[in-house]
């Protein structure tokens, strides 16, 4: 059995406690490797050697630390297959999605942030009187700390990381406890091409423990957060009194609208996409599908139909569509959601149940219909094979339904009349709004939600703007 290590100062190390937790493999439900169970004596390691790192990294200017972020990802590309087989056994995706969207996506990221740094400005303002020139020193913070979930990995890992460290901070990293692999083999590449010792440590174990140690140390400037929204809440309670920066990417109950003048079989194949992928643990997957009363038959018909195809199995063999849901805790919470909709009222038009696929822990894609706006199925982040279905009439009864709930994450339009996409985009409570697409990314724009789908952005000039501390400087002459 494979033994997982912190990656500190350098050095793949055992946890000061030398205690481990077992990781499963979703797709068997056995305990396939191990890794640290790292508390606040972990984390005050990797803080000091990121504290002493900061200077000379910082001092390497835009263009070296360039240089390094670009190994990086000519690295992990190189070593793609390895990446995509210990993403897809740790986390139950499909190998397929994993070899083409997670790890390509990783080495974008660190390809993305390599090169934005060279391109990133700070603002000048000329006064004329009396006159004087105002601008804006963007200096990295420190230690920042970067926590991510299990549903993507590697690639919202490096999606925090490589712009911390493009813009000179050293990091404090922790991955999902409960898809630690590709973290590990990101610390080996770190090794492999020479990456300062302290510049990336990574800290593995539990969120109350090592995650809420990154949070709470006071030395740890920054902090970004992707995961759910009441872990948000926490971590922004222990972070307030210090001052510290915080990004919160959280939770979504992302509606979906679909239009009677929409491409009808290209809508139905996109929203099949939107709604189950990853089993529909992406935070951007659609979950509540609502549909013009005129084609919601023709839409359920033929919507329904294309997910009874779906095949769900062994996420390694690549005729699979779908793999295995992440852990058994996360199965039973979606299972005791579909409960709950039966409970409210809901009709299952398919799935709804477990599937007994060699112990591991598998779903059928499910569809349910006839429940409400107001009731938990509605309203509350389920994170799995799950959606509802339900029409609409008229566009401010849509919008009415999209704004409804208390998360504000992604919203997709499905419809050719212009004027009306752009109306509805306007309107839409949302940080993110797809019209007649889902998960179309380009990594320069600002990612992250609205209401309590979180605070703040990333990508674009977003992150290199979150990760560094402006100044203005004044010189009157
Ligand atoms: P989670 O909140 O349980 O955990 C996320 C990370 O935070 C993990 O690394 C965990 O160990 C750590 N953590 C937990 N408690 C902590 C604490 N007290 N202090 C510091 N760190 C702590 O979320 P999850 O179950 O891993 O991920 C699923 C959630 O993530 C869903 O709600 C999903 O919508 C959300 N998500 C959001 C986005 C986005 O960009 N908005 C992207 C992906 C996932």
């Amino acid at each position: 059995m494979q033994t997982i290590q912190n990656y500190i100062n350098g050095e793949l190390c055992a946890p000061v406690a030398g205690s481990y937790l077992a990781n499963f493999e979703p797709a068997t439900g056995k305990i396939y490797s191990q890794l640290p169970d790292s508390d606040e004596r972990d984390v005050a390691q990797a803080v000091a050697a990121a504290n002493g790192a900061f200077a000379a990294w910082a001092a390497l200017g835009a263009q070296g630390r360039s240089q390094f972020l670009l190994k990086i990802a000519a690295a992990i590309e190189a070593r793609t297959e390895q990446f995509a087989q210990a993403e897809s056994r740790d986390s139950g995706k499909t190998i397929t999605a994993a070899r083409t969207v997670d790890i390509p996506r990783a080495v974008a990221n660190f390809r993305f942030f390599a090169t934005a740094i060279l391109h990133f400005s700070s603002e000048s303002h000329f006064m004329e009187a009396p006159p004087a020139v105002h601008y804006t020193l963007r200096q990295p913070i420190g230690t920042v700390g970067c926590i991510s979930p299990w549903n993507l990995p590697l690639y919202l890992f490096s999606w925090k990381i490589a712009p911390a460290l493009a813009t000179g901070n050293c990091v404090v990293a922790k991955p999902s406890e409960i898809t630690p692999m590709t973290a590990f083999l990101l610390a080996q590449i770190c090794q492999e091409v020479g990456l300062p010792p302290g510049v990336l440590n990574i800290v593995q174990g539990r969120g109350n423990k090592a995650g809420q140690a990154v949070v709470a140390h006071p030395e740890v400037k920054a902090i970004s957060f992707t995961g759910g929204t009441e872990t948000g809440r926490h971590l922004a309670v222990t972070a307030a009194p210090m001052f510290k920066k915080v990004s919160l990417e959280l939770g979504g109950k992302n509606p979906a609208f679909v239009f009677a003048d929409c491409d009808f079989d290209q809508t139905v194949d996109e929203i099949v996409r939107a709604t189950f992928s990853n089993n529909g643990q992406i935070c951007l997957c659609a979950s509540r599908i609502y549909v013009e009363k005129s084609i919601y038959e023709a839409f359920k018909t033929s919507f329904v139909a294309a997910v009874k195809k779906l095949q769900t199995g062994d996420p390694l063999e690549e005729k699979n569509q779908l793999g295995a849901i992440v852990s058994a805790a996360h199965l039973a919470k979606i299972k005791e959601y579909i409960a709950i909709a039966r409970s409210e009222g809901g009709t299952v038009l398919c799935g709804g149940d477990e599937m007994n696929l060699g112990g591991g822990y598998f779903l059928a894609p499910t569809v349910i219909e006839n429940l409400p706006l107001q009731c938990r199925t509605n309203q509350e982040e389920i994170f799995g094979p799950v959606a509802t279905l339900a029409s609409f009439d008229t566009e401010s009864e849509a919008l009415a339904l999209a704004n409804g709930t208390n998360y504000g994450l992604a919203a997709t339009l499905w419809t050719n009349h212009l004027q009306r996409a752009h109306r509805l985009a306007e309107a839409l409570q949302f940080g993110i709004v797809w019209v007649n697409c889902w998960m179309l990314r380009d990594l320069r724009t600002p990612f992250g939600g609205a209401k309590d789908s979180g605070l703040g952005r990333e990508g674009g000039l977003e992150a290199l703007r979150f990760f560094t501390e402006p100044k203005n400087v004044t010189l009157k002459y």
